[in-house]
């Protein structure tokens, strides 16, 4: 058939520099990408290699892991070469293992140029090798460790003082002419965080990778990340994205998925159309969702079942999914296309709304 249109995004991407982590692409020409890290023992081989498979399996396209020893960075070869996703090196402080990561293979280090000048000024050795390798690098700016010298000229992290933070980092490495990095600007706050990002994006050409810090658990997380990427990814700022979030990572990479595919940024796969149910309901519509969601989760194709706990909105909103249930009177009217083509009770209602989308997705292109 005819090509589809792509779906309607609300802003174009911000023109940024382009380079790879590994094999991703990074920048206004490629995909937004997903990231999270590992919160293994990064030393701890099997463990780590075996969470960076799930988290691939979730759609993560890169992966950090922490590097705070030797036995780490002696982990990273193995680790680097064995896993299926671009692997970042998270450094603090030791220059050491920057040189580490880099003959590793990492595609990336995460590292803050100001740090390691602190201590032992390597900035332009870094940068060599790093261009050697083909590494490239992230810096990245966190309100919770932000220069004090900054912190006196501001009073606190303000998005200003972010961007001043970040903006000298920057130059640290362009100084020696090496331009393969990304900018992070991290703070708790999404209001501080989003201006941050702003400020950012009008003052240079990197791209960005969004992230808000400490963000809680589960729930607020989500909503904090979710508000924050979703103001700054509708005005085309962003070029990959961590939901940090303290619960498993793999939650982290469902969440940052969702939210691409919410902004059209990444194709939507799998996606429920239920009703919030109301006083006309005459199903449990929660129990509904939620157990046709269970049933289907994982689908790698672009379906869309409503599931509707009346007649009233159901038919129409069936009407434009793949598949659908409107409810009444104890029986769910199955649609598929739009058309009905059975009534069932309401006991038959998730098997067969699971057996027809099984049916469906093995006629569709996986996404
Ligand atoms: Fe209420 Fe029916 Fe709308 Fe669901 S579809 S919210 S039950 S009117």
């Amino acid at each position: 058939g005819m090509p589809s249109a792509p779906p309607p995004v609300l802003s174009p991407r911000r023109r940024t520099r382009q380079f790879n982590v590994g094999k991703v692409g990074i920048g206004s020409d490629s995909p937004i990408s997903v990231q999270s890290m590992t919160t293994t023992k990064t030393h701890d081989i099997n463990s780590t290699l075996q969470q960076i498979a799930e988290l691939t399996a979730a759609g993560c396209d890169i992966v950090r892991v922490a590097c705070p020893t030797d036995k780490d960075a002696e982990a990273l070869p193995i680790i680097a070469r064995k896993s299926q996703i671009p692997v970042i090196a998270d450094i603090h402080f030791q220059p050491k293992y920057v040189f580490a990561a880099i003959e590793a293979g990492c595609g990336a280090v995460r590292v803050n140029p100001g740090n390691i000048r602190k201590f032992d000024d390597q900035v332009k050795e870094i940068a060599a090798a790093a261009k050697d390798h083909g590494t490239s690098i992230r810096i990245g700016v966190n309100a919770g460790s932000l220069d004090p010298r900054l912190l006196q000229k501001y009073g606190k992290a303000t998005p200003e003082a972010l961007v001043e933070s970040a903006i000298w980092e920057a130059s640290l490495f362009e100084e020696h002419g090496f331009r393969d990095f990304k900018i992070s600007v991290k703070h708790n706050d999404p209001v501080v965080m989003v201006r941050a990002y702003e400020l950012l994006a009008e003052a240079g050409d990197w791209p960005l990778h969004l992230g808000v810090t400490e963000a809680g658990p589960a729930f607020q997380g989500t909503i904090k990340s979710a508000t924050a990427f979703g103001a700054l990814l509708s005005q085309g700022i962003g070029d990959t994205i961590r939901v940090s979030l303290s619960a498993p990572p793999v939650e982290e990479v469902k969440v940052g998925s969702q939210i691409l595919e919410a902004l059209n940024l990444r194709p939507r796969k799998l996606e429920i159309v239920s009703c919030p149910s109301c006083g006309r309901a005459q199903v449990d519509v929660y129990t509904l969702a939620d157990e046709v969601t269970a049933g289907l989760e994982g689908m790698e194709v672009p379906l869309r079942v409503a599931v509707m706990g009346c007649v009233v909105n159901g038919p129409g909103e069936a009407r434009d999914a793949d598949l659908g249930v409107a409810s009444g009177n104890g029986k769910g009217q199955i649609f598929v296309k739009g058309e009905v083509i059975k009534t069932v009770p309401e006991s038959e209602i998730v098997e067969t709304l699971i057996e027809e989308a099984m049916r469906i997705a093995e006629e569709m292109e996986p996404v």
